[in-house]
């Protein structure tokens, strides 16, 4: 065995034994999954399925049946119905804990902001991982909640003391939704006082006459992105790959460029989460702007193996400094524990090979593997 080739295999080894920090994921289902309800939460669709498919016919289905069914004592590419009955059998508690409990996290970012009923709270995931979790608040879900009940007057102060009391309350960060909400096409600068004031009129005058309450009002999704950036604490952004609610060409995180110029002189981390497809786009912002991290979260498990292929992307120009690990699993713990598996595989196809080829040394790939996995995320969260 050549030096460089022991240099390779000696990666390896360290990335799969690195801790990991989550930094931006959801809570893993407590309850019990039927196949249909399995299946439809390992697509981002939220259509029904087309007819004489599933969701297993896809990298992230086959990946599942490669690396997950080991853990439930299942032979490799086993089927969906062996999968499934045995998962069954062991039940939600015991199919978090083999998940959860592998994947060698130590602390999940946890967005708390969505579709929460089935899923872990903070101490569960905690619990099941041997692990830790903190929460990020999510802006606009916030100002749904004091929404009801306040008055136009009102509702900035109500929203700015919900949010600090949370963030006082150990939160590390926020995190909005707006690429779902109305796209990053929105007039960047800070809004008025008064604006803001006649905005949230409007709004809680819709929901007095029985609109639902969802935040898609530009001048107060402005509002909740300022005042994200003013709570300095890192501000994450969903951007790219994502559900229908989403029009993906508005979720190009290139859009964000005139937001960014002016949140720069704040110093207010932002990082942009998951980014897929735009992944080169937000490496190209990581490169320029000061304030600016990126993952690649999320299409590493929808990708499956090809996830080596979008890691190596995401190591273009973007800054090594400037990148962190995610899953964004929401729901099955396979999304969790396949989050963390794919990425280290990823981490160390690519590096290795240039470990291999003599253009990174052992010491660097392995200072840079650190950086991405937790030391970026320490220093920005100041876990
Ligand atoms: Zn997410």
């Amino acid at each position: 065995m050549t030096g460089a080739e022991r240099d390779a295999r000696t990666f390896e080894e360290a990335v799969n034994a690195l801790p990991l920090i989550d930094h931006h994921v959801h809570g893993a289902f407590r309850v019990s999954l039927n196949r249909v309800a399995f299946e439809r939460s390992i697509t981002e669709s939220d259509r029904g399925l087309a007819a004489a498919t599933t969701s297993f016919d896809s990298q992230l289905g086959f990946a599942i049946l490669r690396w997950c069914a080991p853990m439930l004592e299942l032979p490799p590419h086993s089927s969906p119905d062996e999968y499934l009955a045995r998962r069954a059998e062991l039940g939600p508690e015991e199919t978090n804990r083999r998940l959860l409990g592998s994947s060698g996290v130590s602390h999940y970012l946890v967005d708390t902001g969505f579709a929460t009923g089935d899923l872990l709270d903070l101490q569960g995931m905690a619990a099941s991982s041997g692990g830790h979790a903190r929460e990020i608040v999510r802006l606009e879900s916030v100002a749904e909640e004091v929404a009801v009940g306040a008055s136009a007057d009102g509702f900035a102060k109500a929203f700015l003391d919900r949010l600090h009391g949370r963030l006082e309350n150990g939160a590390v960060g926020t995190k909005s939704v707006v690429a779902y909400r109305h796209g990053f096409e929105l007039d960047p600068a800070r809004p008025e006082p008064g604006a803001v004031t006649r905005a949230a009129s409007a709004w809680l005058a819709a929901i007095d006459a029985g609109q639902r309450v969802r935040l898609t009002d530009p001048t107060l999704l402005r509002f909740g992105l300022w005042s994200g950036i003013d709570a300095h604490l890192p501000l994450q952004i969903h951007v790219g790959f994502g559900d229908s609610d989403l029009h993906l060409a508005r979720a190009n995180p290139l859009l964000l460029t005139e937001f960014i110029r002016h949140s720069e002189p704040s110093g207010t981390p932002i990082l942009l989460l998951h980014c897929y497809p735009y992944h080169r786009e937000a490496g190209y912002l990581a490169h320029i702007y000061p304030n600016v991290s990126f993952d690649v979260g999320v299409a590493v498990n929808y990708v499956g193996t090809q996830s080596a292929q979008i890691v190596a992307e995401s190591l273009e120009v973007g800054p090594f400094a400037k990148q962190l690990f995610s899953s964004d699993a929401w729901g099955p713990a396979e999304l969790h524990y396949l989050g963390a598996l794919l990425w280290r595989r990823a981490f160390s196809t690519v590096v290795g090979r240039w470990i291999r080829s003599g253009d990174w040394s052992l010491t660097s790939a392995l200072r840079v593997a650190s950086l991405i996995a937790r030391e970026n995320a320490e220093r920005l969260y100041g876990l």
